[in-house]
């Protein structure tokens, strides 16, 4: 079990949503109810109230996930079991991260409001990490998912792995960049020891049970008619070039549109009518489109 899990790719089913956006001076304030089967999550999300570009939503969806990991490690722990990641444990770091389009836009700006001594510094362990995928000849492969033949991604994953790159981010075992970190970097908690990340094995890691992923949710946001079911998604050692390669940047949309959207996606149901009309009555997410 890796990073990148196949598995992960599935989505949600069974879940409702619920919301009463509060309006305030800048911010519509969401609360996100979701149910499944065997969990429930409540949380309140606050979105920008003016229209803004896709990768200003990314703390919206990092605040959403850390409430579904949280909630789903305390599941795991009331069980009796311990989430074994801790701080300076970067044993993950060197796996392959999916992101996606709009994370990869939002790692770019990251690194660019940097001072511009650590930009260089970073940049730099970017550049090294791609010569090193270029001699391996697999910039293109990472670059190009949606060629992958079926089954090819966890090829590509391990021999990416076994590159042994460290993430541009990681330092001294912790990642610099934790409040800012991808959703999917999020979403990877264990409860296997540590060490059984350096040599991941779909035998050794045990890994917290999610209802669902957001990052690929999220992925689908960018483009919700994949072609032959693959999102699109970027690694995120090469989100800087991809991002460097892709000047033009996606109109800006409302905040609650988005949103409205994404759990559309993430629930695979209208949150106009059917199930969710109740809610629907006492929520402007449909209302405003
Ligand atoms: S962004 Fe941070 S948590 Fe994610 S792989 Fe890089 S160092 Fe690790």
């Amino acid at each position: 079990m890796t990073f990148f899990d196949d598995k992960a790719m599935t989505q949600a089913e069974d879940t409702t949503v619920t919301s009463a956006p509060q309006v305030g001076d800048q911010t519509i304030s969401v609360n996100v109810e979701l149910s499944g089967p065997e969990w429930s999550l409540r949380t309140t999300l606050l979105v920008p109230k003016e229209p803004i570009a896709p990768e200003k939503m990314v703390p919206v969806f990092f605040s959403f996930a850390d409430a579904v990991v949280g909630s789903a490690a305390e599941n795991v722990e009331r069980t009796g079991e311990k989430v074994s990641c801790k701080m300076g444990c970067g044993a993950c770091c060197r796996q392959l991260v999916p992101i996606s389009e709009t994370e990869a836009r939002w790692i770019h700006d990251v690194v660019e409001r940097l001072p511009s001594v650590r930009r260089t510094e970073i940049r730099t362990r970017f550049a090294e990490a791609r010569r090193r995928l270029s001699e391996a000849g697999l910039v293109d492969r990472l670059l190009h998912p949606e060629t992958w033949a079926e089954g090819e991604g966890w090829s590509i994953a391990m021999s990416y792995f076994h590159l042994g790159i460290a993430c541009p981010f990681l330092e001294d075992e912790s990642c610099s960049i934790h409040a800012d970190r991808p959703v999917k970097c999020r979403e990877y908690l264990v409860t296997s020891p540590p060490e059984h990340c350096a040599q991941p094995t779909a035998n050794t890691i045990k890994m917290v049970d999610l209802p669902f992923r957001v990052w690929t949710a999220m992925a689908r946001l960018d483009n919700d008619s994949p072609t032959e079911g693959k999102i699109p998604w970027v690694p995120l050692v090469l989100a800087l070039e991809w991002t460097d390669n892709q000047p033009q940047r996606p109109v800006p949309s409302c905040g609650h549109e988005v949103l409205r959207r994404f759990f559309e996606i993430l629930s695979r149901k209208s949150i106009v009518g059917g199930q969710s009309s109740v809610v629907e009555s006492h929520t402007d997410l449909g209302e405003r489109k």
